[in-house]
């Protein structure tokens, strides 16, 4: 008998790893003494959130890896991680809709929540299209000077949650932001000679990496990717792609790259991949793959694109 459960969870074990199951499915994880346990809501989060705690901490991404993020909410055993972490980290400006209500209703007295996101953006920028301006654009990780204000928030949590290390997570804040602001010279330097200054894109992420350099975010859909968006919407893009001659249509790993097809086709366009960095599949972060690497690789579709 046990040996057939045995067998069972080590089945489910191997299934976990082929289809890429999140630490936080299970039960809570054990706290190590000496480490961190923080709770990251989804990839980017998570990423800053490893490099900021290094060795010293122990962070689970909240939202299973390549499942879109948008419309997540966090189930029980989510919830119970919340109440063993000692730090959780989320983006904010209305991207995670569950937080208000998760953290009012948490008994973890200890828990230093931190909203990364702010103060990250000068206040009211945020760029938008008619109908959608009153809504907050919460895709600040986009943009590398942004992310290094966001790593900034989360190593001063971490200090607030775990004084005496103190010195390891400013050195490692210190050292990633070097390498943000390497990201964005090379943003910058890149894309300023190009002549093309219009992205089309699926759904509207782009807004804060778009307004750091200078370009035009032209978004088929809202905030948050739709699954079926406006055929008014798609015809005023492909007349506009192909008044201005846009060269490619970018979609995004996580969405059916259909619509971005149609109007390449209209237009006689290409199609490319330009990601929000909402998640990264476990095969990518196996391979190295992380913030600053899929970033370069956008800035290599815009490069192509806009040349
Ligand atoms: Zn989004």
């Amino acid at each position: 008998m046990r040996k057939t459960k045995m067998r069972w969870a080590a089945g489910l074990l191997a299934l976990c790893q082929l289809i890429g199951c999140s630490p936080a499915a299970g039960p809570a994880p054990e706290k190590t003494p000496g480490t961190l346990l923080v709770y990251a809501s989804f990839y980017p989060m998570y990423d800053f959130a490893t490099k900021i705690g290094g060795d010293r901490a122990r962070v689970v991404n909240m939202v299973p890896a390549g499942m879109e993020p948008h419309d997540w909410e966090p189930a029980a055993a989510d919830i119970a991680g919340l109440e063993a972490a000692d730090v959780f980290v989320y983006n904010g400006a209305g991207f995670e809709h569950w937080v208000d209500s998760v953290l009012g209703s948490l008994e973890n007295r200890s828990l230093v929540a931190v909203e990364a996101s702010r103060g990250a953006v000068p206040q009211g920028e945020t760029p938008g299209r008619a109908g959608e301006a009153e809504a907050r654009d919460p895709h600040v990780w986009l943009s590398p000077r942004a992310a290094k204000a966001e790593m900034q928030n989360i190593a001063d949590a971490f200090v607030q949650a775990d004084p005496e290390n103190k010195a390891v997570y400013e050195e490692n804040r210190a050292r990633w932001a070097e390498v943000l602001d390497a990201l964005d010279r090379e943003f910058r330097e890149a894309l300023d000679p190009l002549p093309r200054r219009d992205v089309v894109v699926s759904h509207r992420a782009f807004g804060y990496l778009c307004a750091d350099y200078g370009l035009n975010q032209v978004a088929v859909e809202g905030l948050s990717p739709d699954a079926e968006p406006d055929p008014a919407r798609v015809a005023e893009v492909i007349e506009l792609a192909g008044a201005r001659d846009v060269r490619v249509i970018f979609f995004e790993e996580t969405v059916s790259p259909k619509v971005a097809e149609i109007i390449a086709e209209a237009v006689g366009a290409e199609t490319g991949v330009l990601s929000p960095l909402e998640s990264l599949s476990d095969e990518r972060q196996a391979a190295g793959a992380d913030y600053i690497s899929v970033m370069r690789e956008n800035l290599e579709a815009l490069r192509a694109a806009l040349a």
